[in-house]
């Protein structure tokens, strides 16, 4: 069912998360381990991540470099066909345009219409790590803007090469949204009138990065409304797990922590006490959140469901 479908039907705020394919040489066991303890929280639908190839210098013994392609991360297309398959779940994969050739999109949305899947967060993908910036795929998008045309040409019929008015897709389009604005945008209004765009040419919800601070949130979603974006606004939350995640997730996501979050977590006296901090504190978002009427709690688990579950129990 569409994303959009679930939230009309609802009441109440909804629960929802996102994983991380494990890293190779796992098995969808580990998978299944990041799943089980959240179904309690009846999710309609599960986020999967998708990740580029990225390279690595392999040094020869005369000296030289050789630049070589390596996926550090398995399917995400095999592991939602599996969490359908186990858990009867929507799954919703993440399209990214780093990486894929137009062909190559098309036919990855054509295996995700085969396998009974109805909604993609379309993405443009984050740089490789050998890359500076995103370096877009020849043959390939450069915006997520440009994807998300294509998926709306295969709904109407559309194919690249060829009109097929009988093989429609019917995807729900998701797209992301940064209530602090992206990094690589000069300033918030940029930034948004790209994140209309994506809006205008027909996604149909929008997921955020993730944030701390409430007001950045409700600003982002009032400046949505007063711009005639009406489509749900799903908020992306991430507990904080450890201390070091003070450095690494403003680093990372470009985010900030709000002073009173910074100084409750550097006063613990040791990596429990950060946990609980984080868990309070995202309980505390959380009860604002479903007060505001946030659509759905959507939670970055990284595939560790422990603080989730702490935090689900407590909310819903
Ligand atoms: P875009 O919407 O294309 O925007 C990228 C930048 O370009 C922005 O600064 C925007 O303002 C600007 N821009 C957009 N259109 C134009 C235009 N026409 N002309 C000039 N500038 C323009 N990354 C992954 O690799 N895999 C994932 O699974 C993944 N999941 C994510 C899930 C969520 C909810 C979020 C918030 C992010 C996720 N990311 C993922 C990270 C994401 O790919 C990066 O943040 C990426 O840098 C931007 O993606 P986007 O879709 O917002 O890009």
């Amino acid at each position: 069912m569409k994303i959009t479908d679930h939230i009309k039907r609802a009441n109440q705020t909804l629960f929802s998360f996102e994983l991380l394919p494990p890293i190779k040489g796992k098995s969808i066991d580990d998978i299944y381990r990041a799943i089980d303890p959240l179904m309690e929280f009846n999710p309609p639908f599960i986020d999967v991540t998708y990740h580029r190839e990225d390279f690595i210098y392999k040094q020869h013994d005369n000296g030289l470099l050789e630049k070589v392609s390596y996926r550090k991360r398995p399917g995400t297309v095999a592991i939602c066909a599996a969490i359908m398959n186990k858990y009867k779940v929507d799954a919703v994969p993440h399209l990214i345009c780093g990486g894929f050739t137009k062909e190559e999109t098309e036919n990855a949305l054509i295996d995700l219409k085969f396998l009974g899947i109805d909604n993609v967060l379309v993405l443009r993908g984050d740089a490789r790590q050998a890359d500076n910036t995103f370096i877009p795929t020849p043959g390939g998008h450069q915006y997520a803007s440009e994807l998300l045309e294509q998926v709306m040409n295969m709904n109407n019929g559309k194919y690249l090469h060829e009109d097929h008015q009988a093989f429609c897709t019917d995807f729900c389009v998701g797209v992301a949204g940064y209530p602090e604005k992206h990094f690589e945008s000069p300033n918030l209004k940029t930034d948004f009138k790209y994140l209309k765009k994506k809006v205008e040419l027909g996604a149909e919800f929008i997921v955020t990065q993730m944030f701390y601070d409430i007001e950045k949130y409700k600003n982002f979603v009032a400046l949505c409304r007063e711009n005639d974006i009406h489509v749900p606004i799903i908020p992306g939350l991430k507990p904080i797990t450890n201390s070091k995640q003070l450095i690494s997730l403003p680093k990372i996501f470009h985010i900030d922590i709000p002073e009173l979050l910074s100084e409750a977590i550097s006063a613990c006296k040791n990596e429990q006490q950060v946990k609980e901090a984080g868990i309070e504190w995202m309980i505390e978002q959380c009860k604002e959140l479903i007060k505001i009427g946030a659509p759905v709690l959507h939670f970055y688990t990284m595939s560790n469901p422990e603080s989730t579950k702490r935090i689900a129990d407590a909310i819903f």
